[in-house]
């Protein structure tokens, strides 16, 4: 019998023994946290419906919300989905390993649940060495969504998925701090025309120099086609409010709260017109330089912060939407409270 519920979860470092016995793992149908360039990955066998069953009843995510599923190589393509143009193999060519998500038409190996029924497959090959060598070891396609509750705010480091998921899962791979810091670009390929589903680590710009104009989904779209567009997700326990970049309120911040500024200028010049704070006030920078790779990297990392020190409410400026700033302003917009 398989053990659905071991009693401890065991951190595994990102050395030979630890992909080793997190390659084995995952062939065997446990669940194994993986780090990935974008954020950790809650991996499972793609072709292992039961363990994939369990993905959704630990993140507690709908059954509608289909998963991406990781290869390592080109050649574990196959298996999973085809290229559906020769758009789609550019895409491939230019961008794997790396940050984007190409939707794919599917093969029947691929069980239903990981597509939620649909006949297209999400496809991405990380470029994180760790989770290369993971998923080359263990033989299979790994299907792994973030690896965080389904709403709440992405893991970037393994102590945010020990903290969230801890008890929840089998393994986690410590491979340090995420290098983009948000989800992958989410593409879908099987239209007319290149449709991002969700902005994320690769630039829109960088997708457009290879293949041309792509249109961008409008993300208050009533009904979503990919569950990454939902209005409220990636979100933390305090209500966020965003405001627009250099528009953080003066007079509405109040004690206990925290304040997140995209970089040292915009704080100095929010200190300037307001003063001081006090200490009670939570105050947090994305980037001092005001760098948007920085920015990205930093996002997740500083709103778990804002949560862990239990703040009454954030207060958040846009970052410039431009490159990565994008998918910035996306999950912040998502974490925000909608009047
Ligand atoms: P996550 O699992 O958190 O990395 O998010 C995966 C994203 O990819 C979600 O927004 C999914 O809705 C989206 N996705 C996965 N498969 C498909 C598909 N076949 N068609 C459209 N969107 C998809
Ligand atoms: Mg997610």
């Amino acid at each position: 019998m398989r053990r659905y519920n071991r009693p401890i979860m065991e951190l595994l470092q990102p050395d030979a023994p630890g992909i080793d016995r997190a390659a084995r793992a995952l062939a065997g149908g446990l669940l194994v946290a993986i780090p990935t360039e974008t954020v950790y990955g809650l991996g499972a066998n793609a072709f292992d419906a039961v363990a994939v069953a369990r993905v959704f009843e630990v993140k507690r995510r709908p059954g509608f919300d289909p998963l991406i599923v990781h290869i390592a190589d080109i050649s574990g393509l196959a298996l999973v989905a085809s290229f559906p143009n020769a758009l789609a193999e550019r895409l491939a060519e230019a961008f794997w390993p790396g940050p984007l998500t190409l939707i794919l038409p599917r093969t029947p190996r691929v069980p239903a649940l990981v597509t939620s029924g649909l006949d297209t497959v999400a496809v991405r090959m990380p470029a994180h060495p760790v989770a290369r060598a993971i998923i080359r070891a263990a033989g299979v396609p790994v299907a792994a969504p973030s690896a965080n509750p389904f709403g709440y705010l992405s893991p970037t480091r393994a102590e945010h998925v020990v903290r969230m998921l801890g008890d929840a899962i089998d393994f986690v791979v410590d491979g340090g701090a995420t290098d983009i810091g948000v989800e992958s670009t989410v593409l879908d390929v099987t239209g007319e025309r290149p449709l991002i589903l969700r902005p994320g680590g690769l630039p829109r710009a960088a997708i457009e120099a290879v293949v041309g104009p792509v249109d961008l989904v409008d993300r208050v779209s009533e009904t979503p086609t990919s569950p990454g567009q939902l209005a409220s997700h990636y979100a933390p326990r305090a209500s966020l409010h965003l405001v627009a970049e250099g528009a953080l309120p003066d007079a509405s911040i109040g004690e206990g709260e925290g304040l997140v500024f995209f970089s040292e200028a915009s704080r100095a010049a929010y200190r300037a017109r307001r003063g001081s704070c006090g200490p009670r006030v939570t105050e947090r920078i994305l980037s001092p330089g005001g760098d948007l790779r920085e920015a990205a990297a930093a996002l997740f990392v500083v709103l778990h912060e804002l949560d862990e020190a239990g703040v009454a409410g954030i207060w958040a400026e846009r970052v410039p939407a431009e490159g990565l700033g994008l998918a910035v302003n996306d999950r912040l917009w998502k974490a925000s409270t909608k009047q």
